[in-house]
C-alpha cells in the first residue's frame, strides 16, 4: 500500500510560498500536484509518494520495461540510449579533465552506461535504488554496483575523480542532500557532470502539462537553469558551466514530430507509468485498478509476459 510523504518546501530554495498548477491522477486512486514555487519559479511535486513504496516502483520500472527483462529488443533501446549519452559524457567534460580514476554512476539503472564508458576508467562504479536493476548490472554485466541510494556512509569520502548523474536529480526527493552528498565524495579537483529536464526548454513551452518530464510518480523537481546553478552554488560548487541542450530545444524533424504530437506521446507515457504503479501496488490491489483502465492492462499484460518469460 503506498502513503504520500509530507508537504514539501521548494527543494531549491526552500520557499514555501507556491501555486498549484497541475494535478494529475493515477489508476483513478493517486493524485499527485505539481506546483510552482513563487520565489524561484522551479517546479516540484508537493506531496510525493513515499520512498519505501517508491523503491517497490523502481524495481517495476525496470521489470516491466527495463534490459532485467533480458528481451533483445529492451537491451538494444537502452543501449542506444547509452550510446547517446556517451557523447554528452564526453563533450561536457572539462578540457582539462585527465582523472580517470574512480568514476560513480549515481542511479545507473540496468549499468549499460557504466559498462559502455567504464571501460575508460581505473574503477567504474555505480549505485542503484531498483534491486532487480543492480542485480542485472552485477550478474549479468558484471559491473560493480551497490544496491541503494546515495548516503554519507555509501563510500569513502574524499574518493571519485567523477560523479555523474544522468537524469537523476529529478527522481530524488531532497536532491540538494544528493548533491552535498556527493561534493563530500568527490577528491578536491573532482567534478560531477549532471543532465536533466529543462523547464524553461522550448519542448516544455510548446508542451505544457503534456510536456514529456511531467511523470509526477517519479520525477518530483524541475529545474530552470537558474534554479540549477543556486542549488550547485548552495552545495559548495564552484568552476561550473550549465547549458541547455539541443536535444530538449529545437531540433530538426524527429523531436520538433513528437514536439507537435506532444500530447499523444504523453499519453502513452501515463499509462505505462500506471502499469509500473499496478505492479508496484501488487497482485490483487493492482489487478483491481487495472481492470478500470483496459488500455493500461493491455500494455501491463504484454510487457509482464516477457518478464515472466526470463524468470522462469
Ligand atoms: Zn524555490
Amino acid at each position: 500500500m503506498y502513503t504520500y510523504s509530507t508537504a514539501r518546501q521548494c527543494p531549491v530554495c526552500d520557499s514555501e510560498n507556491r501555486r498549484l498548477r497541475y494535478t494529475y491522477q493515477y489508476l483513478g486512486v493517486v493524485r499527485l500536484e505539481i506546483t510552482k514555487c513563487l520565489s524561484c519559479g522551479t517546479y516540484y511535486v508537493l506531496r510525493p509518494l513515499e520512498e519505501e513504496f517508491l523503491s517497490k516502483y523502481y524495481d517495476a520500472y525496470y521489470e516491466i520495461d527495463g534490459p532485467v527483462q533480458n528481451d533483445p529488443l529492451t537491451i538494444a533501446r537502452y543501449t542506444i540510449s547509452a550510446e547517446k549519452r556517451r557523447h554528452t559524457f564526453l563533450a561536457n567534460l572539462p578540457f582539462e579533465f585527465d582523472h580517470w580514476g574512480a568514476w560513480l554512476d549515481v542511479g545507473c539503472g540496468s549499468g549499460l552506461m557504466l559498462k559502455n564508458m567504464g571501460i575508460l576508467f581505473e574503477q567504474p562504479m555505480g549505485i542503484e535504488l531498483s534491486g532487480s536493476s543492480a542485480k542485472f548490472a552485477t550478474s549479468t554485466l558484471g559491473m560493480k554496483v551497490k544496491h541503494g541510494v546515495l548516503e554519507d556512509d555509501s563510500f569513502q569520502q574524499a574518493s571519485f575523480d567523477l560523479i555523474t548523474f544522468f537524469d537523476v536529480l529529478e527522481h530524488a526527493i531532497n536532491p540538494k542532500h544528493l548533491l552535498l552528498v556527493a561534493s563530500k565524495l568527490l577528491k578536491p579537483d573532482g567534478w560531477v557532470l549532471i543532465t536533466t529536464g529543462n523547464l524553461h526548454s522550448f519542448s516544455r513551452t510548446i508542451s505544457g502539462k503534456y510536456w514529456r518530464y511531467f511523470t509526477p510518480l517519479q520525477h518530483l523537481t524541475y529545474f530552470h537553469l537558474d534554479a540549477l546553478i543556486m542549488v550547485l552554488e548552495s552545495c559548495n560548487f564552484h568552476n561550473f558551466k550549465a547549458y541547455s541542450s539541443t536535444r530538449e530545444d529545437i531540433h530538426p524533424v524527429i523531436p520538433l514530430v513528437n514536439i507537435l504530437k506532444a500530447k499523444a506521446i504523453y499519453n502513452e507515457i501515463h499509462a505505462l507509468e500506471e502499469a509500473r504503479l499496478a505492479q508496484a501496488l501488487g497482485k490483487s490491489e493492482g489487478e483491481t485498478l487495472l481492470q478500470q483502465t483496459p488500455d493500461n492492462a493491455k500494455i501491463y499484460h504484454a510487457r509482464r509476459r516477457s518478464f515472466y518469460k526470463m524468470n522462469q
